[in-house]
Parts: structure tokens; sequence; C-alpha cells
């Protein structure tokens, strides 16, 4: 096996990330917070059209965490989660001492299910504990059913986190995604869509609650000459390094979202003649997706040895990674005890699910080698 191994989702420079580190090693600016991590939020929120307030932190993990906080989540409350997500979305919910309920997904956007969503509240309501938030996410880069959620969460009165850590990019009747929460949060993990090498966002309506989650990002020091706290801090704040890392990357992010949907376009033609597949694309043209991860669902045969696992096998001998979609929440250890509404949606997806290799910087030779292993794999099944 001499060929390099294709990976999911690598980091992709633009190659003007260490012009940025360098100025900022010559200006001394080696910390957390400085003039790249303001100049990066500027840049962000030009690019949401300066119709909300960026703040940037060490991780999206953080801006979860603290956008539950700004949401008024404590100790003993109940949070709404999509259970078809990275752990990530979730763990926070438990950091506060709360208590996560899970929710299925639907088939359309394999995001939060607005059906059992309903469901679930009323129960919960009628259980005595009105939820404090819904966390629901933009799976693999396609966006949740925006208006049925917008919808409930109106009705019910309770606060949506959108977790668009996967999204940055993606947009929903021309609005982008991560402004249509009550919080949005964005990630700029290694393998996300553009990355600080690690990182994240948190994305406000008011310059209030920005300011509010800096402040508790920087250990919430209160306005006096000593260090005086009323309130319990945290050290989320980016650094400045990261977000001159960003900066460049911001520079190639329409690039990265064009490449990473041709990557889905490559996939989609692939599959095209090969039964009992199907790739993951949007609903319809209101959606439109970064395609972080392309994904597609197997309709295994036993006869012929094909399912989701021969699959990633064949994909490992030709050293080309493949993985199988997010474990749902509710069918985790960590997570099992909590209360789950739903059928068996994103079980079953788990199970038939793969994600193929998505980055921008895959090649032409890297497309040939995926192509000529999932033709090998599948010549039976066409015979
Ligand atoms: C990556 C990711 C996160 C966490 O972001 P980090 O920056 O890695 O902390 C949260 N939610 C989802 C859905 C993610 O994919």
């Amino acid at each position: 096996m001499n060929d390099k191994r294709i990976f999911l989702s690598l980091a992709h420079e633009s190659g003007s990330e260490m012009k940025y580190i360098q100025e900022a090693f010559s200006s001394n600016w080696i910390t957390s917070g400085g003039p790249f991590v303001d100049a990066f939020e500027n840049d962000l929120e030009n690019y949401f059209s300066n119709e909300v307030f960026v703040g940037a932190l060490s991780s999206g993990t953080a801006a979860i965490h603290l956008g539950l906080i700004l949401l008024g989540v404590q100790a003993g409350d109940e949070v709404i989660c999509q259970s078809m997500t990275f752990s990530a979305s979730a763990n926070p919910i438990l950091y506060l001492g709360a208590t996560p309920v899970f929710i299925d997904s639907e088939h359309e956007t394999w995001n939060l299910c607005p059906a059992a969503l309903e469901t679930a509240i009323i129960d919960r309501i009628a259980k005595g504990k009105k939820p404090k938030a819904i966390i629901a996410v933009h799976l693999y880069g396609v966006p949740y059913q925006v208006e049925a959620i917008k919808a409930l969460s109106e009705k019910y009165g309770i606060p949506v986190l959108e977790d668009s850590a996967e999204a940055l990019g993606s947009s929903y009747k021309g609005k982008k995604c991560g402004t249509f929460g009550d919080i949005g949060v964005l990630s700029f993990n290694g393998n996300k869509i553009i990355t600080t090498s690690g990182g994240g966002a948190i994305v406000t309506k008011t310059k209030l609650l920005k300011d509010k989650a800096v402040f508790y990002a920087t250990q919430s020091r209160d306005d006096a000459p000593h260090y005086q706290h009323s309130e319990i801090g945290y050290n989320y704040r980016m650094s400045n390094i990261c977000a001159g890392i960003g900066r460049g990357q911001m520079e190639v992010l329409d690039d990265h979202v064009a490449l990473r949907r041709k990557m889905n376009a490559f996939y989609v033609d692939l599959f095209k003649d090969i039964p009992n597949v199907t790739v993951f694309t949007v609903p319809n043209d209101d959606y439109y997706a970064n395609y972080w991860l392309s994904a597609i669902v197997i309709e295994p045969n036993q006869d012929k040895g094909i399912d989701s696992e021969t699959l990633r096998l064949a994909f490992e001998a030709a050293n080309i990674e493949s993985r199988p979609l997010w474990k749902p929440m509710h069918l985790q250890p960590i997570f099992e005890k909590y209360p789950y509404y739903g059928k068996r949606v994103a079980e079953t997806l788990f199970e038939k699910g793969l994600c193929f290799p998505s980055g921008s910087n895959l090649t032409d030779s890297d497309r040939d080698r995926i192509a000529t292993a999932v033709h090998e794999f599948f010549k039976i099944a066409l015979i």
C-alpha cells in the first residue's frame, strides 16, 4: 500500500496565514485577544452582512457553553438537543449541571425533527419543566428546517442555540447559517470548512450579548484596577495568533465552499447508477449546503455482502478514510440515561450511513482513486 492516505477533511492553507502570524510575532501580539482577534471578528461580521455580532473564542464547544449561559441555563434545567450530532453539541449541557433531552432527526435534512420536537416540548411542560433552550444543528453543512424550528421556538417561547459549527458558508433562502438562532455557534477546528488551528465563535443579535460573552471568556473581570470578580469566569478567548490564521482563511472561505460542493457533485455522479446508495443532498433549492462532509446512505444487501461496514473496509484497504455518521447521543454511554423523543431515524442513518473524503484540497488523482475503489466494490452488485 504505497498510496498516501486520503483523509475525510484536512486543513487547507490559503498561503497568507504565515504573513499574519509573522506580523503578530513582530508586533509581539502573542496573547489571547489582540488586534487580529478584533479584525477576524470584523471579517466574520462583514461576511454576515453586519446583521449580527461575532465574538471569537477558543473553540466551538466554548461558544456552546457560553451560549447556554447567555440563554440563562442553570443547574437542574432541561435543554433540548438534536441527538444526531457530535458530542460537543451536548457536553456543555452537562458542564452546567443541566439535563439534556434528545430529539430524533427527520429524513430530509437529517436534523431536528419538528414533530418529535413538539411532542417533547409538550411532554416536558406537562411534567412540570419547560425546556430552557433548543440546540439545533446543521449537520454536515445541510441547514435544518429553519422555519419549522423557529415557529416552534416562538410558539413555546424557548430560544434556539444554533450549532452552525459545520455550516459556515451554508444558507437557507439566501440567509446565512449562523444567523438563525437566538445565539449562533461557529467552529474553526482543524477539520472544519476553515480553521484557526483550533477556535470557534459565538454569534449574537446584540453588541451587549457579544460583550457579555467576551466578558465571561476573559475571566469575568469587573471594571476595577485590581482583579475583581462577581461572576464565574472562563478562559475561552481566541488567541491573536489563531485569529491571524483565521484572517488568512477568510480569504478562501468562498473557494473552500465551492470545492466542497464540487466533491459532493462528484459523489452524486459517482453513485448515480449504483442501486441502493443515496448521496445526502439538500431537499430543495431553498437550502444551500457547504457540504462540509459528503455522506451516503447504503441499503444493505446481505447476499452480496454489501453494507456500510464492508464498504468502509474496502476503502480502508485502498488507504482511503471513510467513517460512519455521527452516532446519536441517546445511544452514547454517557448520555443514554437521559430522555429521548422520536423513532429510529437517527439510529437507522447511523447504521446505514458513511462519510467520505470531502476536503477542499482533494486532487483529481484522489478522486480517481476514490472512484476506482467504489467501482471495484460495487462490481458484484452491478452484474
Ligand atoms: C466541531 C463541532 C463542534 C465543536 O467545535 P470545536 O471547535 O471542535 O469545539 C460542535 N458541534 C458540531 C456539530 C461540530 O461538528
